[in-house]
């Protein structure tokens, strides 16, 4: 362990000196994206990130999955682009339509209230089996099989600094299992009974809440209401089979079968965030500060200028989110009992 939970967390001395290993370990590992062919465009800006920042110096493999067939601009477009092997799969039509156990009359009333609430994807269907698709079901893609971590990409997101050590030999040799750069709160008109549900599953199956969980981080009442924080999952870095075990597996098939994903607008942060969060051990869960990244309209800025600097970092630290209201970052470093960086005040 390199002590990340310690002081040194305040000058990012997690990159180089704890554990700078510039060649890559024996993980198994990929990225994963999930797109339909016309988000070729906008994907490939991520992927030749992600490629000049990390991947060109390890060669992981990429897999993409689509509920469609992948076009062979796609695939030719892409495969260029990546160091490691591609793998393009087809989603199985049971893991993207609505279950026999849904009603859809009610859920196309609530894709009709939400639209007029003007809540954001509220009248999307495919939005909808997205969610639940990241929620449940990309980690038991066949193709992700031979795989323990993967790190997701999504189309139009940046990576601002260098990464100098293999993240996902990191994320083993410290026992990890979820990693973040950006929280915030989410919308509670696409959640409204998220967390009573949550509750129900937990009284009913209190064997699989961690002793040593993150409850603090998504509640400020020790867990009689939600406070709405959760890690923004269109980054994640993960271990697969947290998501494949038993107690994720039970929540998801509770959460599933409830309907919320469709009758509501249940998002896979949440959902990711709560399960993270009550089933781990709270030093399983990992910020990523020294990862510098853009999914519109958030950053995670590195607030350490010598960090920017030795980095070749291109974001100005001005617009770092985690300190701001609205983010949870004040919340996470307080339920982990991080030391703040000295300086987070002159970007909150
Ligand atoms: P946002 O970040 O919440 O605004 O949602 P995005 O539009 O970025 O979608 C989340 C992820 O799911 C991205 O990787 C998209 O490419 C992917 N995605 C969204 N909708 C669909 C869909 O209908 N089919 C497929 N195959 N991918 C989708
Ligand atoms: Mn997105």
């Amino acid at each position: 362990n390199v002590g990340l939970n310690s002081k040194t967390y305040d000058n990012f001395a997690l990159d180089e000196g704890l554990h700078k290993q510039s060649k890559r370990g024996d993980v198994k590992a990929c990225f994963v994206s999930l797109a339909r062919n016309n988000d070729l465009w906008s994907l490939i800006g991520s992927i030749k990130h992600v490629e000049d920042r990390f991947n060109s110096k390890y060669g992981y493999d990429w897999v993409f999955l689509n509920d469609d067939k992948f076009s062979e601009e796609f695939k030719r477009t892409t495969t260029a682009l990546i160091s490691g092997e591609t793998k393009y799969g087809l989603i199985p039509k049971e893991h993207w339509s609505f279950p026999d156990w849904i009603d859809v009359d009610k859920a196309a009333k609530t894709r009709e209230e939400m639209r007029q609430k003007k809540i954001i994807y509220g009248d999307s269907i495919s939005y909808r089996h997205m969610c639940r698709y990241e929620s449940g079901f990309f980690y038991r893609h066949e193709l992700l099989k031979d795989y323990d971590y993967y790190w997701r990409v999504e189309p139009d997101i940046r990576i601002y600094c260098d990464i100098n050590y293999d993240i996902f030999q990191f994320m083993k040799d410290n026992n990890k299992k979820y990693g973040f750069t950006i929280s915030l709160h989410e919308y509670v008109d696409t959640i409204p009974t998220l967390w009573k549900v949550t509750k129900e599953f937990i009284s009913e199956n209190p064997q699989y809440v961690d002793k040593n969980n993150l409850i603090d981080f998504i509640s400020d009442d020790g867990g009689a209401s939600y406070n709405l924080c959760h890690f923004w999952s269109n980054f994640e870095i993960g271990d697969l089979n947290f998501w494949r075990g038993e107690a994720y597996s039970k929540y998801f098939d509770h959460l599933d079968k409830n309907g919320g994903f469709f009758y509501e607008r249940w998002g896979d942060a949440p959902i990711h965030s709560i399960a993270a969060s009550l089933f781990l051990s709270k030093d399983e869960i990992h910020y990523f500060p020294d990862v510098g990244y853009f999914h519109g309209p958030f950053n995670n800025c590195p607030i350490n200028d010598e960090f920017r600097l030795d980095h070749k970092c291109f974001c100005n630290p001005k617009d770092d989110f985690t300190f701001r209201g609205y983010s949870c970052g004040e919340k996470y470093y307080s339920s982990q009992k991080l030391v703040k960086p000295s300086n987070w005040q002159d970007y909150a």
